[in-house]
Formats: structure tokens, C-alpha cells, sequence
């Protein structure tokens, strides 16, 4: 199964992937995280992405389409994969497209976690001060879930990902959850609309 998790910030969209690859014996890639650790480490990814992530503005298309093309083609995908922060722009969404269809594959779904803006603004804001909080995470490893920049997120999230829902809406790949519920229900709505609760 190959899927795509579209949100905003604070709309769930790690813990469902996370429990969702569980659930299919599938690996998770997330941009974020790939970034973070690529920043932690310096290495070329991590220092050309470094200023964007900092600011919370997103990382150029270029950079991150092409790191996310050699990802896939890793052996580790040959069963599937949810694909958690991207696409998170029209052009990623259309290059995956175009990417899937050189490896003769195709996108499931793209599942859409709905949350009302000022979920994502308290959800994001309380990471960041249980971050804070957690002496064994380094502030650096975070240094996109400061509070300063949470609207700035917000605000890419509606301006540059909400136009991809019409994008797989078209292609009839689009799932809508509500993400407003305990993480638990999400994850069985998701299941129930992928057919695969028992
Ligand atoms: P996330 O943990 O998914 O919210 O991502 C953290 C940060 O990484 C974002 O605020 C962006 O700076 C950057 N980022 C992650 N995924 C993408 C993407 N698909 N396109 C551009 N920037 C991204």
C-alpha cells in the first residue's frame, strides 16, 4: 500500500503514520524527520535545508524532490510506504506523480487529517513546551516547533499544501479524517475507510 498523510501542523500526521506502517509492515518516511536529522548531522542536505526549517518557511522544491526520489528508490519501499510532510506543494504532489509512474507504481490514497486552525495552533505550541521541557531532546533537534514560528506553519499549510487536496481530490485518491478526535479513533477511521478493520 502506498500512502500519503496530508495536515497541518499538529494535525496528527505522525502518530497516524507511525501507527499505520505498524499496522501494514510498511516504512514510514517523513520529510521532517528526514530533515532534522540531516541538520543534526550537517550534512549537505541538513545545512542547505537548515535556514528554511529554522524559520518554518519550506525547504525548496528542488532540494527536497530529489532527496525524496532517491529515498524511493531505496529496496526498503519495495512493500509500501506512507509518505508523511510530502508532498506538502502542487509540484511536489505532480513530481511523485511523475516519479511513480517512471517506477510503474501508483499512489493509493492521500488521507487528509482535518483540524480546525486553533487545534493546530494549541497542539503545536504544547509540543514545543513539552520539547522544552525534555532535557534528553536536544532544543536544536526542534528548532521548528518554537512557538514564534507555529502561524508562520499554519499559514504554508493553507497556502501551499491546502491546493494538493483538490489535486487528489480529482484523482478520486483523496480521504478526509477528522483528525479533532482522540489519536486512537483516528487511526480506526482510517482503517475503516481503507477497508482493512477487521
Ligand atoms: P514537519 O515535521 O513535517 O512539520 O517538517 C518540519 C519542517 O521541515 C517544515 O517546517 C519545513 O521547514 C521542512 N519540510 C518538511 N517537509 C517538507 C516538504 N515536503 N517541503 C518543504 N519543506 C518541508
Amino acid at each position: 500500500m502506498r500512502l500519503v498523510i496530508l495536515g497541518g501542523p499538529g494535525s496528527g500526521k505522525s502518530t497516524q503514520a507511525r501507527q499505520l506502517c505498524r499496522h501494514l509492515g510498511i516504512v514510514e518516511i517523513s520529510s521532517g524527520n528526514i530533515l532534522r536529522r540531516a541538520i543534526a548531522s550537517q550534512t549537505d542536505l541538513g545545512r542547505k535545508a537548515q535556514p528554511y526549517v529554522e524559520k518554518g518557511e519550506l525547504v525548496p522544491d528542488e532540494i527536497l524532490i530529489e532527496f525524496m526520489r532517491q529515498r524511493l528508490l531505496q529496496p526498503d519501499t519495495a512493500k509500501g510506504w506512507v509518505l508523511e510532510g510530502y508532498p506538502r506543494t502542487a509540484f511536489q504532489a505532480e513530481e511523485l506523480d511523475f516519479l511513480l509512474e517512471d517506477l510503474n507504481q501508483q499512489l493509493d490514497w492521500a488521507i487528509y487529517l482535518t483540524v480546525p486552525e486553533s487545534v493546530m495552533m494549541t497542539r503545536s505550541v504544547e509540543r514545543s513546551q513539552n520539547y522544552a521541557k525534555d532535557s534528553t531532546t536536544s532544543a536544536k533537534s526542534r528548532l521548528d516547533d518554537h512557538p514564534e514560528i507555529v502561524p508562520r506553519r499554519i499559514e504554508l499549510f493553507y497556502e501551499r499544501t491546502v491546493p494538493i487536496l483538490e489535486y487528489y481530490d480529482y484523482r478520486q485518491k483523496l480521504l478526509t479524517i477528522n483528525g479533532d478526535q482522540p489519536p486512537e479513533q483516528v487511526q480506526q477511521n482510517i482503517l475503516h475507510k481503507l477497508e482493512l478493520d477487521d
